[in-house]
């Protein structure tokens, strides 16, 4: 079946697509979004996501924040460090007169929380589940949507003036006019819970070791572990019993939160860098993690794609109808997010390239960095500002 919309449609009910929802039926525009998955499938989801202060002011304007707040733990303090070197530092909300530097959350309990926003708020979006988007066809009127669905033997096609994809890059990886570019890192990230001696008292750890960062993130009375190296000294610490899983871990970390007690289902991701390059048809735009993929080394890759959502749909609401999808306005939208996107990419890519190596010199280097860091107000200041808003 056929069926043509005058709204946007959002390919990806993920966090940044319902994120980008909401806030456009706060602004009174439709919106109908296309999920892959069933109802709830996510909500047994423990990955840890960062959430900036920036993040945070947005889920309490669009309603979400007083439904997931019991389940988030504040980062009173950034607590930065490197092994085998001197040099640390130490952020603190309250030096930034800011309640926290940021929170941690479980992306089930977001997405529950997300969910639940949506229900209270009825009308103005819908969400269509269990139809996997397979191809996204764009000419210079509308974009034409085929997505697939259990109710019907055919696939279906919806026609828009806007197609929006936020499917979180892992699907729709070939269409016309969208060029991604890539750098796989060839590294890994590791994640899991783990209980430590010691409790955690709202400090977020981030460690740099020659071969790769790791961060502990205080996550309810745990910490959510992230720790990332190459694929083959992941492989290795993978590999490891629970014991000695926990030893490892110790010897990289050293003594802060005491002995590491236990550790939780471990989950692992490959990582690397993905943008688009500027060629971007009419009809057609894309966000969150489908936009670009960055390290997690700094928590902001979710953080960029939030950000994404709320330009977006600030300029879709300036726009009248008849503009949606208009080529002009995507390149305002673009425009509107390429310092700070851009911004991100390259912050993230220096941090895992000058502090994941034991080059001569490097380690001098980044003890130098923590240590002036550690004694400037004002490059404390810059860095918080930009963790909490982006650029
Ligand atoms: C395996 C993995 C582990 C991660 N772990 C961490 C972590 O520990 N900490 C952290 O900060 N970040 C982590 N990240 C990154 C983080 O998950 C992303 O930053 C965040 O989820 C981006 O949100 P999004 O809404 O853009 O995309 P996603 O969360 O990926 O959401 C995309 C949505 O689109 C749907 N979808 C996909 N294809 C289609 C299609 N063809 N049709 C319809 N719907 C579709 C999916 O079902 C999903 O609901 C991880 C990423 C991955 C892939």
């Amino acid at each position: 079946m056929k069926q043509t919309v005058s709204h946007p449609v959002v390919i990806g009910g993920g966090p940044v697509g319902l994120v980008l929802a909401l806030s456009l039926q706060q602004a009174g525009v439709p919106v109908t979004v296309l999920e892959a998955q069933q109802p709830g499938a996510m909500y047994g989801d423990g990955r840890a996501l960062a959430l900036s202060y920036g993040t945070r002011q947005v889920l309490e304007q669009l309603g979400v924040w007083s439904v997931v707040s019991s389940k988030v733990t504040a980062i009173e303090t950034i607590h930065v460090s490197q092994q085998k070197g001197f040099g640390r530092a130490l952020l603190k909300a309250s030096e930034h007169q800011l309640p926290a530097l940021g929170y941690v959350v479980s992306y089930g309990a977001l997405m529950q929380a997300l969910d639940a926003r949506m229900a209270e708020t009825g009308a103005g979006i819908e969400v269509r589940y269990e139809v996997p988007v397979k191809q996204l066809h764009v000419d210079t009127s509308a974009a034409e949507v085929t997505y697939e669905s259990a109710a019907a033997s055919n696939p279906d096609v919806l026609v828009t003036p806007l197609a929006i994809i936020a499917d979180g890059g892992r699907s729709l990886e070939a269409i016309p006019g969208l060029v991604r570019e890539t750098k796989h890192y060839g590294h890994d990230a590791l994640v899991g819970l783990v209980q430590t001696e010691l409790p955690h008292r709202n400090i977020a750890y981030e460690r740099f070791t020659p071969f790769g960062p790791m961060a502990l993130l205080p996550n309810g009375d745990q910490f959510s572990l992230v720790w990332t190296g190459e694929q083959a000294y992941i492989d290795q610490i993978a590999a490891l019993d629970d014991a000695d899983f926990l030893q490892a871990l110790h010897q990289a970390f050293g003594d802060r939160v005491g002995k590491f007690l236990q550790i939780g289902k471990r989950g692992r991701f490959p990582l690397k860098l993905s943008k688009l390059e500027q060629t971007f048809p009419a009809h057609c735009v894309v966000i969150g993690n489908a936009a670009q993929t960055m390290h997690p080394v700094a928590g902001q890759g979710f953080n960029v794609g939030i950000r994404d959502a709320m330009a977006l749909a600030k300029n879709i609401a300036a726009s009248s109808a008849a503009e949606w999808g208009a080529a002009h306005r995507l390149t305002e939208y673009h425009q509107s997010r390429a310092r700070d996107t851009g911004r991100g990419l390259i912050f993230t890519d220096f941090l895992v390239n000058v502090f994941s190596n034991d080059l001569i010199g490097v380690g001098l280097l980044r003890g130098a960095g923590l240590g002036a860091l550690s004694l400037l107000p004002a490059a404390r200041r810059f860095l918080v500002s930009k963790m909490s808003y982006g650029s």
